[in-house]
């Protein structure tokens, strides 16, 4: 039986989300999956090409309308971020940074001009795009961002430094949030704009399929048109995140799932005292204790869907979500990897490799120790963030 089968997964889903679900696992069959573990060891991949496959199947800013946007249910969306994930977090990362964040910033907040000018191009996967909140010494706490935008005539000048950015030395376009007079404001700074250079971070152990970049800003003179009118103050870049979360919930699932598969047909070949490893107790008890973990995950992230299909999905839930899924996935990947023995220690099985990306899916887009914090504070009405 397929770990997803034992909750019936499938009948939730209509016929339309399972034709997409396939349409990107065959995306990822077809130009992930025999690639992904070179890139990982490499540390690099083809990300522009990527991004244009991908965005030739319209999984990019596939949620949002209109634009040259698919205007898809957030099912479909969180299927099509299981399949990404259960490739490789890092593609997933590219897929959730290009249309959760940058795009969707731009298609929440943007002018009628800004989204003309980026969306169709970046729908379409021929521009990439990148979101710079978190800084060297502010993550956690972003409200205490250093980076400013001050006027200089009808111009802004933007200085600063911003931190861990995804994307960041493949984008076209950085969406950077910066403190002005009257609060956090978002810019477009386009690359190749003066004084704005990107290092890419080296000697990443995690999520090593994908770009990891520091953003400088150095007197980076911008006009009054780069700057995202309908976002003021914190809630701006949080709308984004929220977005973005609700991707994970889905995609460490689609992690977990790939560990799973991999360590089940593994525990049915590998045969230990003469006898399969799948036929010992205490192997089929981490097998069970998985796909029930899995099964309760996929649950919860297509309640959480349907929710948000109706509005009604609040960001304490997707707290949750986000903070279950991606601890139970890692704990998945984790079993998984002491199932295949030292074999799972190596790259030519994806288990480490989920294992090593999901410490940072743990960390970003809210810690799990913030989205707990979160839920305490719903819980007890009590904030004790600081
Ligand atoms: C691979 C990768 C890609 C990323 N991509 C992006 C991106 O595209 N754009 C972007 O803006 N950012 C990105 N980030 C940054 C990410 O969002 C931050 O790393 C994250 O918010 C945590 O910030 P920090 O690393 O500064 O940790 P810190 O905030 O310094 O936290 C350190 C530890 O303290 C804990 N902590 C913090 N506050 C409290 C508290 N009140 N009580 C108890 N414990 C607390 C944290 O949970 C953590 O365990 C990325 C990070 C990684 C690793």
């Amino acid at each position: 039986m397929h770990p997803s089968a034992l909750f019936a997964i499938d009948g939730l889903l209509t016929d339309e989300e399972r034709d997409i679900r396939q349409a990107v696992r065959q995306v990822c069959d077809r130009e992930i999956r025999p690639y992904v573990a070179d890139w990982f060891e490499a540390g690099a991949l083809p990300a522009r090409e990527l991004a244009r496959s991908l965005g030739s199947v319209g999984v990019l800013g596939m949620h949002l309308d209109g634009y040259g946007c698919a205007g898809l249910g957030a099912v479909a969306y969180g299927l099509a971020c299981l399949e990404l994930e259960a490739a490789d977090s890092g593609l997933r990362s590219l897929v959730s940074v290009q249309g959760s964040l940058a795009m969707y910033a731009i298609w929440k907040y943007g002018s009628e001009e800004q989204k003309r000018e980026w969306l169709p191009a970046m729908a379409a996967g021929e521009r990439i795009g990148c979101f710079g909140l978190t800084e060297p010494d502010f993550g956690s706490d972003p409200a205490g961002m250093r980076t400013t935008a001050e006027r200089d005539g009808s111009d802004w000048v933007l200085n600063g430094t911003k931190m861990w950015i995804t994307n960041g030395s493949v984008s076209d376009v950085a969406v950077v949030w910066a403190r002005a007079e009257d609060g956090i404001r978002g810019f477009l700074v386009p690359a190749g704009t003066p004084g704005f250079a990107v290092h890419d971070l080296k000697r990443k152990v995690s999520l090593r399929a994908s770009v990891t970049s520091e953003l400088v800003l150095d007197g980076v003179r911008l006009p009054e048109e780069a700057m995202l009118p309908g976002a003021r103050g914190l809630s701006g870049p949080l709308g984004c995140l929220n977005e973005a979360r609700f991707g994970i919930v889905f995609g460490a699932m689609g992690a977990a799932l790939d560990c799973l598969e991999t360590a089940l047909a593994y525990a049915a070949e590998r045969e230990i005292f003469a006898r399969p490893l799948a036929s010992f107790q205490l192997t089929q008890e981490k097998l069970a204790d998985m796909a029930l973990e899995l099964g309760k995950g996929l649950l919860l992230a297509v309640h959480l869907g349907r929710l948000k299909e109706r509005g009604e999905l609040t960001p304490e839930q997707v707290s949750a979500g986000k903070l279950n899924n991606v601890r139970e996935a890692l704990d998945i990947a984790r079993t998984c990897r002491t199932l295949l023995g030292a074999s799972g220690i190596t790259l030519e099985y994806p288990v480490i490799r989920h294992a090593v990306n999901l410490e940072s899916v743990l960390t970003y887009e809210g810690t799990s120790e913030i989205h707990t914090l979160v839920l305490g504070k719903a819980l007890t009405g009590v904030p004790a963030f600081h």
